[in-house]
């Protein structure tokens, strides 16, 4: 995934679909003052200057679905692997909720159901049946929304035809109303994510850790940056 934080606006249309389409509780004032929400991904939202000259910068976040997984050699029980399209799988059913694996995740992208997920009954219909409901006492986070890729690598099968580019399109990219998140086959040396990894902008978070991250992130053009940080004048 590329993430172009020129785009984001930090709407949180991606956290909102997320939730919906992955069957995640409802974060309430008290869960997050416990601390304890559950958001595949999230924005990030940091201020810059003394006010009235104050900027907000936004970062999405979620699993970075690295190469080099911390989170995958802790786990006792190996409910956590690399697939063989290079995703991060969490097995549900194997979890044992020792939560070794979100210690051990330098982007804090793990999330633990503390207690059993409950949903207003105005809401209950709404679930994805696509998508387990996870119960308490399991770890989870973003699987890139594998119902869907599963769904179109079907529906390809069934058809006789080879994925195209741009074929599958996780929740939170098809959510975002600027673009900003562009999902796609790296390996693919054609594909729009390929493309936008070869621009300048490009880089990956704390990947000086060796985890071998798998979004990569364009930075900021920042107009009103001095010319030396800024390698974009438009
Ligand atoms: S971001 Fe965290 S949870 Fe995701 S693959 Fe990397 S270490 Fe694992």
């Amino acid at each position: 995934m590329v993430v172009d934080m020129d785009r984001c606006t930090g709407c949180q249309a991606c956290v909102v679909a997320c939730q919906a389409e992955n069957n995640i509780p409802i974060n309430t004032e008290t869960i997050f003052l416990q601390r304890r929400v559950i958001e595949w991904i999230w924005v990030e939202r940091y201020w810059e200057g003394e006010y009235p000259h104050v900027r907000a910068r936004y970062i999405p976040l979620l699993c970075q679905q690295c190469d080099n997984a911390p989170c995958e050699p802790v786990c006792p029980v190996y409910a956590t692997y690399h697939n063989d399209q290079g995703l991060n799988v969490q097995v549900y059913n194997r979890c044992v909720g020792t939560r070794y694996c979100a210690n051990n995740c330098p982007y804090h992208a793990r999330f633990f159901n503390f207690w059993q997920p409950v949903w207003p009954e105005t809401l209950r219909h709404h679930l994805n049946p696509d998508v387990t409901v996870r119960w308490r006492g399991i770890m989870e986070k973003c699987t890139f929304c594998i119902q869907r890729i599963r769904r179109v690598q079907r529906e390809a099968a069934r058809d006789g035809r080879t994925l195209q580019d741009g074929d599958i399109t996780p929740a939170c990219a098809q959510a975002c109303p600027t673009d900003a998140l562009v999902f796609g086959d790296i390996l693919d040396p054609q594909s729009r994510v390929a493309q936008l990894a070869k621009n300048k902008r490009a880089y990956k978070v704390i990947e000086d850790l060796g985890t071998g991250p798998n979004v990569i992130y364009l930075k900021k053009v920042d107009p009103y940056a001095p010319a030396a940080d800024h390698d974009h004048k438009h």
